[in-house]
């Protein structure tokens, strides 16, 4: 449990042992030469590490929505999942995976090319944890509710570790384009679906498992991928050899990729596998790793294709509509992510300022870091309550037409917001933690380089906004449709009503609609919140949010609420068990 107030007791976890693979000091040599050293201080007012409790057991914004969207039978692996995620075993794992990155191994010792990468056995060790517990594949198998079951294990494994999430997500996002080739789907999904790891290097018919990544992003254009430059030459049937480059490939292990290249019909959709059927090894030429701000566990690398062979998946011509429903998913999912890591900086900073005195009180008692907490607290709880609803809509698809149309337009809307919304969270928390919040040891570090992520990738932030107008042009009803989800929390409280009243406003003026598309769909994202606050939130919640984000009682950093909030019940929602 979270502790926020001393009186309900509190944890002392055993002190981290982070194992270093570099070379080791044989103390055995140097026993004697060095005195004993003198003892010059007690160590006092540090907090225990944040470990040995249940994230899934503590979180009663994610019980509840899980509760609400009728996957309670995800329970008994969520528990599991919230024990695992909070427990000193995956601190260590994160900490060695991010600390000893993989590296290339382009050639063998004899010169052969074998374009290799290697990893610490810690990132296996993630990998094995996160493909055996199912969160790649529970949206597909489970009988009910699978998006939301999921999305359950997503946003707890996000409180982990997030470099693995990246080949999570498109193996997971990989089904739905996977399905476009019946022959295709026969084959990989059996050993996509299955809940486990297998990184050996072979051919398909002799793998237990398999993962798969995409390569889409080429040096003159990322967001533009209509000026993909790589090349398909039809060799027969739906069979191509690809000659080209991809200027970002992350997971370049994985097993097959989905990639674009260009054919007479224009840019098409093809699947790349790393192993051909006779067990040679397809033409896959890692040029280099990227080295990245955070997000250091999970491989990206420039990749080039020559002569490689490849099958068409969907039409010819039309790679980039066959592709977006893979990119409709990634983005879902990155909406879980940020409010799974909203989550885990939360609680560090809640436990920080839970067990660290100064000026002669806890810090988590002081009126101004209250607030900070609180405020924090209400960006977590919006965020939370929107990617459920998200994961809602998402096992309704195919049922309700309403639900197609809300998950169109909300996916980017939340991926927009929850993503700008990150990046000052993690600083945040990571002040609340004073100077040891700098220091590489505590996982605050890894989050705050890891934020800004998942805003850039699967959409950057204006070229998300610019899908949400596209929505509204192409697929007008689907604002109809979340329209129709805020009506009645605007029934029942009069700011949110001004509020959405204001975007209708917005809206209604198209000619300069792309320069404030920003403006509306933070707009829209915020609304969101609110209205799923006042349905399902505390009351202090609800209204603080009102207050602060639709009526402008706020200033621009977090920790500026209005004195009049009440801050305990928004506090004690996080720490509820
Ligand atoms: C760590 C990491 C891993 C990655 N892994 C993969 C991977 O596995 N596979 C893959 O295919 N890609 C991957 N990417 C690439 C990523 O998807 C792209 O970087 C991203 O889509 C942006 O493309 P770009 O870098 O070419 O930027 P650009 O497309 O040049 O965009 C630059 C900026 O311009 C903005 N912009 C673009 N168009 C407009 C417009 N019309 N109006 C206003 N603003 C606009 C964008 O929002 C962005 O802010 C990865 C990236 C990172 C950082």
């Amino acid at each position: 449990m979270l502790i926020l107030d001393a009186a309900r007791g509190v944890r002392r976890g055993a002190p981290f042992s982070f194992q270093s693979r570099g070379p080791t000091m044989n103390t055995a040599c140097v026993e004697g030469a060095i005195p004993a050293a003198p003892k010059t201080h007690e160590v006092i007012n540090q907090p225990p590490p944040l470990v040995g409790h249940n994230a899934w057991d503590d979180d009663v914004v994610l019980r509840e929505a899980v509760a609400r969207a009728g996957a309670t039978w995800v329970a008994p692996r969520a528990r599991a999942m919230g024990e695992l995620v909070a427990s000193e075993r995956m601190r260590t794992l994160a900490w060695q995976a991010n600390r000893y990155g993989p590296e290339l191994r382009s050639h063998d010792r004899f010169g052969h090319r074998i374009d290799a990468v290697d990893y610490h056995p810690a990132y296996h060790e993630l990998m094995r944890l996160a493909l055996g517990a199912g969160v790649h594949s529970l949206a597909w198998t489970a009988k009910s509710a699978g998006f939301v079951g999921r999305a359950a294990l997503f946003y707890l494994w996000n409180q982990g570790e997030n470099g693995v999430a990246c080949p999570v997500t498109m193996t997971c996002a990989s089904v739905q384009v996977v399905r476009n080739e019946p022959a295709l789907a026969r084959e990989w999904e059996p050993k996509l679906l299955v809940e486990a790891y297998d990184p050996s290097p072979r051919p398909l018919h002799e793998k237990s498992a398999v993962t798969v990544g995409m390569a889409m992003t080429e040096k003159q254009g990322g967001s533009d991928l209509r000026t993909n430059t790589t090349r398909a030459d039809p060799i027969g049937a739906d069979a191509y050899v690809l000659t080209g480059h991809k200027w970002f490939c992350s997971a370049p292990m994985s097993d097959g990729f989905l990639t674009l290249a260009r054919t007479d019909a224009g840019v098409t959709c093809f699947f790349v596998p790393r192993s051909l059927p006779d067990g040679t090894r397809n033409t896959f030429l890692i040029q280099r790793l990227k080295e990245k701000v955070g997000n250091k566990s999970n491989a990206s690398s420039e990749i080039e294709f020559a002569g490689t062979w490849a099958r068409r998946v969907g039409r010819d011509g039309r790679g980039i509509a066959t592709l977006i429903e893979m990119a409709h998913l990634t983005r879902f999912d990155i909406v879980v992510a940020q409010a799974g890591m909203m989550r885990a900086a939360l609680a560090e900073a809640i436990h920080h300022a839970a067990h660290r005195t100064a000026f002669g009180a806890r810090l988590v008692d002081q009126p101004l870091m209250r607030n900070v907490l609180a405020d924090m607290a209400l960006e977590w709880e919006a965020a939370t309550l929107v990617a459920f609803r998200l994961a809602g809509a998402f096992d309704r698809l195919h049922d309700d037409a309403n639900e197609r149309l809300l998950t169109r337009i909300l996916t980017p809307v939340a991926k927009y917001w929850l993503c700008k919304r990150m990046t000052p969270m993690a600083t945040e928390a990571m002040e609340c933690l004073g100077g040891s919040g700098y220091v590489e040891e505590g996982p605050i570090a890894r989050l705050y380089r890891e934020a800004p992520l998942n805003g850039i990738w699967e959409g950057s932030g204006n070229v998300i906004c610019l899908d949400v107008l596209r929505v509204l042009e192409k697929d007008p009803q689907a604002l109809d449709a979340l329209m129709a989800e805020l009506a009645p929390a605007s029934a029942a409280e009069p700011r949110l009503a001004r509020f959405v009243a204001g975007i209708r406003d917005d809206l209604a003026d198209r000619a300069s609609l792309e320069v404030r598309a920003r403006r509306v769909v933070e707009k829209l994202a915020l609304a969101t919140g609110a209205a799923l606050l006042v349905r399902h939130g505390a009351p202090a919640a609800a209204d603080a949010f009102c207050a602060s984000r639709l009526a402008a009682d706020w200033g621009h950093a977090f920790g500026t609420l209005p004195a009049g909030v009440d801050l305990r019940p928004i506090l004690d929602r996080v720490a509820a068990a």
